[in-house]
């Protein structure tokens, strides 16, 4: 496999409160409440213009790395919205439910799957220690309805997991690509859950986004496929973090499995909020093809060229949340610091996001801004960087301050422009997390940069 630069694993630093990154995300443009001005909504959020950007890298590295690198895995994008019948295939409508428990008390509600087990045997609130009440069953669906006239209108739902488009587009992308078995259909794409609890900012949202790969093979290849991808996913997230101890694999207990999986196995990472789920790694069987089959009345078999065998496709099923995704790194990437300088008081907060995923690559900085020879050299290198990756002009405050802001959005390079670069054409390039800096030609810096901050 191909993969990002390994960073050096970083030195142990204590886990992030959720806080932090919460204030950082809205003080510098990543992450919004949804609908702030009218009080905000539970569990939903938006992003800024640098949110935009790490989440858009974070897609694009996704996807460079299951589709375009795989021969074997095409790409679809499909609807929100789908026929209803999926949903009673899929068993959503029946078993997509969670267990909930009221406090009496402190009316706070809890999902039982998540509260610690002598809570829920001595039915006391981990809140207050009021009684907790009978559970009740909530399904996650978000229903909505398609049509004008009342009476007709149909009920639907908004798609409670992605990969449902997958199962539904499969004949029409054997019938109209190259792929044959053994073969992958990738998605990234939103889901809707009404969560009943939701909360830990990205962590459990209403509206979120998945990212899944269903891999479809022939019965006898099912361990040695599924074994492959479990491998390759969880290397492609080691990839990214530089706390590579806080990665695990957590295997299902036997009562968590689906009654067709032989086996499945989560990708988790420990933050604050301890071990968490990051990515599924699920071995399916010809469950979903099958249900699919037998609602709709469509043979979805397959027929080998070859052999001319027939028969459903196993699938094996990664799938993980660009969400989640995106928190992890913050909280994984997030360090407030000594000033490394030691000349200011003041700590440094820096992002030590990997700088092919960093929002802003490059910051150019003129040494000072009432020098005008200074103020158009740092303009047109700016221009000119600017075509290839995203960079930033800045030329307010001091240069130690202007370096301490990139530093906090995780720009992995500030190249400053002083009297030498009049001379000689050479500028200075300032590396984030050493703040080590080096003089380099102007001519030779596209390529320097570049190198380091695209993947490969
Ligand atoms: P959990 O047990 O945490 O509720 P899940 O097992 O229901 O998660 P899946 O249905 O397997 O999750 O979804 C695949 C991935 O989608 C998860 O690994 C996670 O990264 C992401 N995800 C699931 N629910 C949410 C949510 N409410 N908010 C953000 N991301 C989510």
């Amino acid at each position: 496999m191909t993969q990002l630069e390994e960073q050096p694993t970083a030195k142990e630093t204590p886990l992030v409160p959720i806080e932090k990154v919460v204030a950082l995300s809205k003080r510098r443009g990543f992450v919004y409440p949804n609908s702030e001005i009218y009080g905000g909504v539970a569990g939903i959020y938006d992003f800024g213009p640098l949110g935009v950007e790490l989440r858009n890298n974070i897609r694009r590295y996704w996807w460079w790395s299951m589709v375009q690198l795989h021969d074997n895995v095409v790409g679809i994008e499909g609807a929100n919205i789908t026929h209803p019948r999926v949903w009673e295939a899929s068993g959503h409508v029946e078993n997509f439910v969670d267990r909930l428990t009221e406090c009496a008390n402190c009316k706070r509600r809890f999902r039982i799957d998540h509260l610690p087990e002598e809570n829920w045997e001595q039915k006391k609130c981990p809140n207050c220690g009021g009684k907790l009440g009978e559970p009740r069953n909530f399904n996650l669906l978000m229903e909505t309805y398609l049509g004008v006239v009342e009476g007709e209108r149909m009920k639907t739902y908004l798609r409670g997991e992605a990969c449902q488009n997958i199962y539904l587009d499969y004949d029409n992308v054997l019938k109209s690509s190259r792929v044959q078995v053994p073969f992958g259909i990738c998605q990234i794409g939103k889901a809707y859950r009404n969560e009943v609890t939701p909360g830990n900012f990205l962590f459990r949202q209403r509206e979120f986004e998945q990212w899944d790969l269903q891999f479809f093979v022939h019965p006898s290849e099912m361990q040695q496929w599924f074994d492959y991808w479990k491998e390759f996913r969880f290397n492609w997230y080691h990839s990214i973090i530089t706390h590579k101890d806080r990665l695990r694999f957590r295997p299902h207990a036997a009562d968590e499995l689906a009654h067709y999986a032989k086996q499945a196995f989560d990708i988790e990472y420990r933050t604050i909020l301890g071990w968490q789920e990051w990515e599924g790694i699920h071995w399916r069987q010809d469950w979903d093809l099958s249900r699919h089959s037998q609602y709709s009345g469509q043979d979805l078999s397959y027929t080998d060229p070859i052999t001319k065998e027939r028969y459903i496709p196993w699938i094996v099923e990664t799938s993980g949340g660009v969400d989640r995704t995106f928190l992890n790194l913050l909280l994984d990437a997030y360090e407030e610091e000594p000033d490394p300088s030691g000349r200011e008081s003041e700590t440094r907060t820096v992002l030590h996001l990997n700088p092919m995923l960093a929002p802003v690559k490059v910051a150019v900085l003129p040494l000072q801004k009432n020098k005008e020879e200074l103020v158009t050299t740092a303009k047109t290198l700016h221009k000119k960087l600017q075509r290839l990756m995203v960079a930033q002009y800045d030329e307010v405050q001091n240069i130690g301050r202007r370096y301490r802001r990139q530093d906090e959005i995780g720009t992995p390079y500030c190249v400053t422009i002083d009297f030498t670069t009049l001379e000689d054409q050479t500028v200075t390039v300032r590396e984030r997390d050493t703040t080590a800096q080096t003089r380099i030609h102007m001519e030779e810096l596209p390529m320097y940069l570049l190198e380091r901050v695209t993947w490969k």
